[in-house]
């Protein structure tokens, strides 16, 4: 655990050891994915980043999805977007209010987007258009999608969601070019709440940020949240840290795969799968990592129906490689995908 809280998050840490679970399990789901698969296809091949999927998002609820790069988080996060492209393959469900996301026309995908669903990305000039300022961004934005009806409007509630995240008026008759990496993520931000959207994914929203710009948005999301300004979060990050300050319920992934899934408070203090615990571990900079197996290595190639993790493994077994484990329960809403715990 130490490892997790070292790093100039000793406030985060702080908040997340003590943070109470909330209990949201009994609202509905805002969003509802169901066995969701996806395939990038790309020339003659083809890979599987996605596979088979489940998740329901409450309404006020953060889930985290945790995981190395390839791991297929930012995928889920796309496709809740409706924005795998069309030369992929994409199947299962995402249900928003009723409604498959993956069956949407163009023009519902539209109205979906941002209204409804809305995503920080981490390199925040993808949200914004670099030719015009970001008042006009936001005028943009808000009257596009009827949040506002005219320009006067829009701008009144652009610097009130501005002022949210902390930023100065003078920043509306700026160009994104002239902010800096935390001051252009802190407006992304601002533009993905302001439409007031019931579900928000953010994409590694502050990794390309230094340790102090990231701590001080982290805690702004923090208070949003709290503030019932940001709904349901889904939170994508490879960071442990960020997930134990941010996240009510993790989703741990490795290659596509749920392989961990609980409370962010129990996946962290009491992880189950093997990778899991890797991935927590205090050793995992330099010498032998727990968990793995000598002479894996990252090309060693994880069998097609099996557990992803059977490379590394060193508790490998047969089995393992025939089929991957269905999830079991262990204690309370944590689940493992792992056969170690299948005689117990
Ligand atoms: Fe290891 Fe097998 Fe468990 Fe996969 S299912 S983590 S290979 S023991």
């Amino acid at each position: 655990m130490a490892v997790l809280f070292r790093a100039g998050f000793s406030f985060i840490a702080t908040s997340a050891v003590h943070a109470e679970t909330r209990t949201v399990m009994t609202m509905e789901p805002n969003i509802e994915i169901e066995n969701l698969n996806v395939s990038y296809i790309s020339r003659n091949t083809r890979v599987r980043a996605v596979r088979e999927f489940s998740l329901d998002l409450r309404e006020n609820e953060s889930v985290g999805l945790l995981g190395e790069s390839g791991a297929g988080k930012s995928t889920v996060g796309w496709a809740l977007l409706g924005l795998i492209g069309k030369q992929n393959v994409v199947t299962g469900e995402i249900n928003f209010q009723g409604k498959n996301i993956l069956k949407m026309t163009n023009r519902e995908l539209n109205a979906y987007r941002w209204t409804d669903a809305s995503m920080i990305f981490q390199a925040s000039l993808n949200t914004l258009d670099p030719l015009i300022t970001v008042g006009q961004n936001f005028v943009d934005l808000l009257t596009n999608k009827k949040t506002c009806d005219n320009k006067r409007d829009a701008r009144a509630l652009a610097w009130e969601t501005m002022k949210l995240l902390a930023l100065q008026e003078s920043i509306m008759d700026a160009y994104p070019h002239q902010l800096s990496g935390g001051m252009k993520q802190r407006v992304a931000i601002a533009m993905a709440i302001s439409t007031n959207p019931k579900v928000l994914v953010a994409d590694e929203p502050t990794t390309a940020l230094d340790t102090i710009t990231q701590a001080s948005i982290l805690r702004l999301m923090k208070t949003l949240r709290e503030q019932k300004k940001i709904r349901g979060i889904l939170f994508v990050s490879h960071d442990v840290t960020v997930h134990a300050y941010m996240t009510d319920r993790l989703l741990v992934m490795y290659r596509g795969r749920v392989i961990e899934q609980g409370s962010t408070k129990e996946v962290i203090t009491n992880p189950l799968h093997p990778y899991t615990k890797l991935l927590l571990s205090s050793e995992r900079i330099g010498g032998q990592k727990e968990g793995v197996r000598a002479g894996a290595s990252q090309d060693d190639v994880a069998p097609a129906d099996g557990c992803p993790y059977v490379p590394f493994c060193p508790y490998a077994m047969k089995s393992c490689s025939e089929s991957f484990p269905t999830a079991r329960t262990i204690g309370q809403d944590h689940r493992v995908s792992c056969f170690l715990y299948d005689a117990k």
